[in-house]
């Protein structure tokens, strides 16, 4: 199949959490399917054209945004240790320092309904450059949520997208770009597609709603977060619409780049190490140790990776602070995010300095570090559509302690309930008490029984998380999608 994948970050050229993470990997297993995968994605100024051997295609290219001024220019490159072809935009809207912040502000930037609107129509217009006839475009979160639309309202009649099916895929419906109707005045949209039948939603413009309306097949990133989405505790105002598409609707967890995410060859921890041989982890974790000036000790370190935001459970880990330091434990943090949140966090390094280590950055080569020196990760998340760092901790035999949600519950199942299979330990309920239940269990078997806990991280570590399995779901996806046939609305 011809597939077009776009979307707003993609690694290792941008990235702000999993989604660009995934938008490098699920393409090149498509590709390895022997697929025609390419990538779209904005160039933000960030983006080292020369590090990244990105070549101009053409400029002076106008897509039909607003009075169809808008000028932008298209560059190219591969994936890094791939063939799968990377297209860029390059505009006024989309060439910032931030990909979604202004990081001088710290705001989100005011004008990105216009920005992601101009991507999504540059698609296009590159597209009938490259005269690259799709069977799938394959759109991701509310960035990109106007792309089916455009294809069914103003390209299916164009004999290059006459025979185009879209994909969406959820991966957060936290975010769903909803904005001011005014905020899309210069994308000069006809007003009857601002209603609550199409584009519009409470009286303003939905993005993620606007795809959920058009695309012929909607997709999720795991089977829980698919029947989550659909109630009124997870679905943020959009369940009723999910419902409506449930026929249509998929839940496809996603795999891990072994080339990226593997103990064994990873070239950002200090010794490699597999399941063969764990000596390498425990030198992993007294370098972390040395290096963020912790005791250098037996201690089981929790790690934690991640957004600082209410999504992650952060607050449930706050509220037990102390009693998880009592239990004898290491804690070592990375991530950015919520200002007050990193604050708190940030006073408890205060109080153990010789135990916990917070750091406030975007550090890829700390994260990788932290995967392979931890003992357990931490996943209290409130919601979880599907997560990629528990697999990346399975996969360094770091044991995830998780709640049951989304794509965490896909993926672990509780050791304490299943001594013989269970790869984690999960608790229910996002309620403090019973996150530290869970930490308690896992920290005892840590302490008080080395060969079971051994056991249970090499079991972990030899659970198959690749792409392979997750590629030959989505490519029946994509078959269904191409049975598909649109009414026009
Ligand atoms: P989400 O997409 O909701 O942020 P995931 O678990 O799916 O959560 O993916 C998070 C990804 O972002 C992982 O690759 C993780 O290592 C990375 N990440 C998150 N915060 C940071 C940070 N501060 N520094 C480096 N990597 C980070």
């Amino acid at each position: 199949m011809n597939i077009v994948f776009i979307s707003a970050e993609v690694v290792p050229f941008s990235k702000t959490g999993g989604l660009g993470d995934v938008s490098a990997a699920f393409p090149k297993a498509m590709k390895e399917l022997g697929h025609n995968i390419v990538i779209f994605t904005p160039l933000y100024k960030k983006i080292n054209l020369e590090a990244h051997n990105i070549k101009l295609v053409k400029k002076d290219l106008v897509a039909p945004v607003g009075d169809g001024l808008e000028v932008f220019e298209l560059y190219e490159s591969t994936l890094p240790d791939s063939l799968v072809q990377v297209y860029f935009i390059k505009n006024k809207y989309l060439f910032r320092e931030g990909i979604y912040v202004d990081e001088e502000t710290g705001e989100d930037y005011a004008d990105s309904a216009m920005r992601f609107f101009s991507f999504s129509q540059s698609v296009f217009t590159s597209l009938e450059l490259l005269d690259f006839a799709p069977d799938i475009i394959h759109a991701n979160d509310w960035h990109t949520g106007l792309v089916p639309f455009l294809l069914k309202t103003q390209y299916v009649e164009k004999p290059l997208f006459s025979k185009t099916k879209s994909v969406y895929t959820i991966h957060n419906i936290g975010y769903q770009g909803i904005y001011p109707l005014e905020k899309l005045a210069d994308a000069n949209i006809p007003e009857i597609y601002y209603t609550d039948d199409f584009l519009g939603f409470n009286d303003q413009i939905n993005f993620m709603k606007a795809a959920v309306v058009y695309t012929d097949i909607l997709t999720t990133v795991s089977s829980k977060y698919a029947e989550e989405i659909q109630t009124k505790k997870y679905g943020f105002g959009l369940e009723k619409f999910i419902e409506t598409r449930k026929d249509d609707l998929y839940g496809i967890v996603h795999g891990i780049d072994l080339t990226i995410w593997n103990p064994k060859v990873d070239p950002l921890i200090v010794k490699n190490y597999d399941v063969h041989k764990l000596k390498g982890k425990a030198e992993c974790k007294s370098y972390l140790q040395d290096k963020l000036n912790l005791d250098v000790s037996d201690k089981p370190i929790l790690g934690i990776i991640t957004r600082i935001a209410s999504q992650k459970g952060l607050n449930m880990i706050m509220k037990k602070f102390d009693a998880i330091m009592d239990l004898k434990v290491q804690f070592i943090l990375l991530g950015t995010g919520d200002p007050k949140l990193e604050k708190r966090f940030k006073s408890k390094e205060k109080k153990y300095p010789e135990d916990c280590s917070i750091n406030i950055e975007f550090d890829n080569r700390l994260a990788h570090q932290i995967e392979a020196a931890s003992d357990f990760f931490l996943m209290p998340s409130i919601y979880e559509p599907c997560g990629l760092n528990q697999m990346y901790s399975m996969a360094y035999g770091t044991i995830p302690i998780v709640r049951n949600t989304g794509g965490l519950s896909d993926t672990v199942t509780d050791y304490v309930d299943d001594q013989a299979n269970g790869n984690g330990f999960v608790f229910e309920n996002a309620k403090a008490d019973e996150f530290f239940e869970a930490v308690e269990l896992a920290v005892s078997l840590y302490h008080n029984d080395q060969p079971s806990f051994i056991k249970l991280q090499k079991r972990v570590m030899n659970i198959d998380f690749s792409w392979n399995n997750a590629a030959k779901k989505w490519q029946k996806v994509y078959e269904q999608a191409l049975k598909k046939r649109w009414k026009k609305k």
